[in-house]
């Protein structure tokens, strides 16, 4: 006897005619007042669970080519969050790339990996369905429940229509959260743009006064950068700006963060470290990014960083007397020569 049944659109059209569904109010207003993409995958499970009767109930979805990660779970937790489930030689990677609606009515047979899983975990038997919006195929929806061959064709039509209404659902949560992104990315370098810099300033210095949180700026700008696009062409220039933000993003690592705020203008943000620390640290950025040679088609580039650093202090309430302070520092570090660092604080050439 067959233990697996696959119902493709075609065959779940012919059983839609004439058929309702009926769903708990609380499920669609839960649905419509989820302001995150996990509130709606959570609530989506936890509704899912109910309506099958399921013993376990999950959402999947894609990450990355060859991926599917597990975003939701109700129930019984056999296959943990966050895991990543391969498409290739998994039950859910089919039915994700057959974009199919399958049934496995015996989990013991099978001999795929999160088949296997859930059968170790007490299951018996399982359904996903694709998540198809549009063109896209997102993820998976799944249930399992602890009989075996419990799962009929109309429990396969519910689960199909639910799952094409909320792939729609997820589908908006996806384009706000990647146009979120897009506003606030860099899209050359792939680093925090101005207006996320602004925020996060806005934010530390919140923290600064209500927390006594310090951090400093330094305001970093690559030197002589117009010679180096005339003489190497504008596109070697780009390759320089991501090589900035990759090697400063390595160094502050943990402690800050970099923001592209301008052409060949960064902001270096440095949490709780002291003015001597910070300064250390910008001196190890700008060494590391002077000593680097940059192989571009046939030429090897070399370019030096000047930056203009300022602390945080009781009169910061906005952005701007910061950015000012730091802009004067780095303006004096270009007129002594470049290729060094420069606090405002003391107005002092460092090195
Ligand atoms: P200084 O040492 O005084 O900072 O001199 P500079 O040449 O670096 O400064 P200037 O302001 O004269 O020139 C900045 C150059 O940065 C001019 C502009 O073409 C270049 N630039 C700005 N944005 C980009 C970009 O996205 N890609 C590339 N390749 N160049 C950029
Ligand atoms: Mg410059
Ligand atoms: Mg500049």
């Amino acid at each position: 006897m067959p233990t697996e049944r696959k119902f493709p659109p075609s065959k779940l059209s012919n059983l839609e005619k004439g058929r309702e569904i009926n769903l708990p109010v609380e499920f669609i207003q839960g649905l419509s007042s989820a302001l995150s993409l996990q509130e709606v995958l959570d609530s989506i499970s936890q509704w899912i669970h109910k309506l099958f009767d399921a013993e376990r109930a999950s959402i999947t979805l894609q990450n990355g080519n060859d991926l599917l990660k597990l975003y939701s779970i109700s129930g019984n937790k056999a296959i943990p969050l966050d895991y990543d489930v391969p498409i290739s030689n998994t039950f859910v990677g089919r039915v994700f790339s057959q974009r199919t609606l399958t049934v496995c009515d015996d989990l013991e047979q099978s001999h795929e990996l999160d088949c296997q899983l859930l059968s170790q975990f007490g299951l018996k038997t399982c359904m996903d369905a694709p998540l198809i919006s549009g063109d896209i195929c997102l993820g998976t929806l799944n249930v399992a429940h602890n009989q075996t061959n419990y799962y009929t064709e109309l429990h396969a039509l519910k689960l199909q229509c639910l799952a094409n209404w909320i792939a729609l659902n997820i589908r908006l949560h996806l384009q706000v959260k990647e146009l979120k992104h897009l506003a606030l990315t860099d899209h050359l370098t792939g680093a925090p743009n101005r207006r996320a810099f602004t925020t996060t300033i806005m934010q530390s210095i919140h923290e600064f006064h209500e927390q006594g949180k310090l951090f400093c700026i330094g305001l970093m700008d690559i030197d002589h950068f117009k010679a180096l696009n005339d003489r190497y062409g504008h596109n070697a220039g780009d390759y320089v700006l991501q090589h900035v933000v990759k090697i400063t993003a390595e160094i502050v690592n943990y402690i800050g963060h970099i923001s592209r705020i301008g052409g060949e203008e960064f902001a270096i943000i440095l949490y709780q470290s002291s003015e001597q620390e910070a300064v250390d640290l910008f001196k190890t950025i700008k060494d590391a990014l002077a000593n680097s040679v940059i192989k571009y088609d046939d030429d090897e580039i070399c370019f030096t960083v000047s930056i203009g650093v300022t602390h945080v202090n009781e009169s910061d309430n906005a952005p701007e007397s910061l950015l000012r302070r730091s802009d004067q520092a780095l303006y004096k570090a270009k007129s002594m020569g470049r290729n060094r660092v420069n606090t405002f604080t003391t107005a002092r050439l460092l090195s």
